[in-house]
């Protein structure tokens, strides 16, 4: 089997609905012209106001390399009273394939909880949703020497009750709070490795031989300086994107690059 390699970005709230239609056209368009013996995973999240459109662009486009469309959140409910909020029911009526839980601005903006991300886990993966569970130590935490402790903290709570037979849903995201956004300072490749192991320490103590299934992605800063370093580590499946990728030829550009160091480390 051809290894996957994951490439992914979130649009945050930067994207409206034409512009994010014509990004995927044209990410699409780019992509579908690499050529790389690596199973590529490519996805984009866009705001909620443009999944649909989104997803019709993507289901038009018939093209081999299929954009994933994911949702930056949802509420764990099927429905009830929660103004403002998107349920797994509406996101499933688009044709959305994919969830993301617990990004960073989530967590630190919107005060959300480690038991929180668990119960939009659990919801995600019984609605069949891949889901991304974002997590990452603050710079505080990561002064204080307890980033191993906080990984594991967020991992053994947002996946509580989790089954391994919903284990091939499931992927992890490590971003760094340190690290995003546009005062972020990249994480080394090294300590990213680093971290990405004990994650998938801490996955193989939760779920055993299954845990291998669980692609564990980079995040934080990722640029074209960084990007091949960061996926020639051994414990790193892929890579996730904000700003370097929300122009579809840097994006394209980014992975071609980052897929050619990959195939020549082999
Ligand atoms: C992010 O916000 O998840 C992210 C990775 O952003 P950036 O690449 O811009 O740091």
């Amino acid at each position: 089997m051809k290894k996957k390699v994951y490439f992914g970005t979130n649009l945050k709230m930067y994207k409206g609905n034409g512009e994010t239609v014509n990004y995927l056209a044209e990410l699409s368009r780019l992509a579908n012209q690499i050529e790389s013996p690596f199973d590529v995973e490519l996805f984009v999240i866009p705001s909620y106001t443009s999944l649909k459109d989104a997803v019709n662009v993507i289901e038009q486009d018939n093209k081999p390399l299929v954009i994933r469309i994911g949702a930056q959140n949802m509420n764990s409910h099927d429905n009830g009273q929660f103004t403002g909020d998107i349920s797994p029911l509406m996101l499933k009526e688009l044709g959305v394939k994919l969830v993301m839980i617990g990004h960073s601005e989530r967590r630190h903006v919107f005060r959300e909880t480690d038991s929180e991300e668990n119960q939009k886990v659990l919801s995600a993966l019984k609605h069949g949703f891949t889901t991304l569970l974002c997590i990452g130590e603050t710079l505080e935490q990561k002064n204080y020497g307890i980033s191993d402790e906080v990984l594991r903290t967020q991992l053994k709570i947002g996946l509580h009750n989790v089954e391994k037979q919903q284990l091939s849903h499931l992927w992890i995201a490590y971003e760094p709070v340190w690290a995003i956004g546009v005062n972020g300072i990249p994480a080394s490749s090294q300590y990213a490795n680093e971290k990405h192991q004990v994650i998938k320490q801490c996955l193989f103590e939760l779920f055993g031989e299954d845990s291998s299934k669980i692609p564990t992605l980079y995040g934080g800063s990722v640029n074209p300086d960084n990007a091949n370093d960061l996926i020639l580590q051994p414990n790193i499946d892929g890579l996730f994107t904000g700003r370097s990728a929300w122009q579809a030829d840097n994006f394209v550009r980014l992975i071609s690059q980052a897929l050619r160091a990959k195939q020549e480390a082999v």
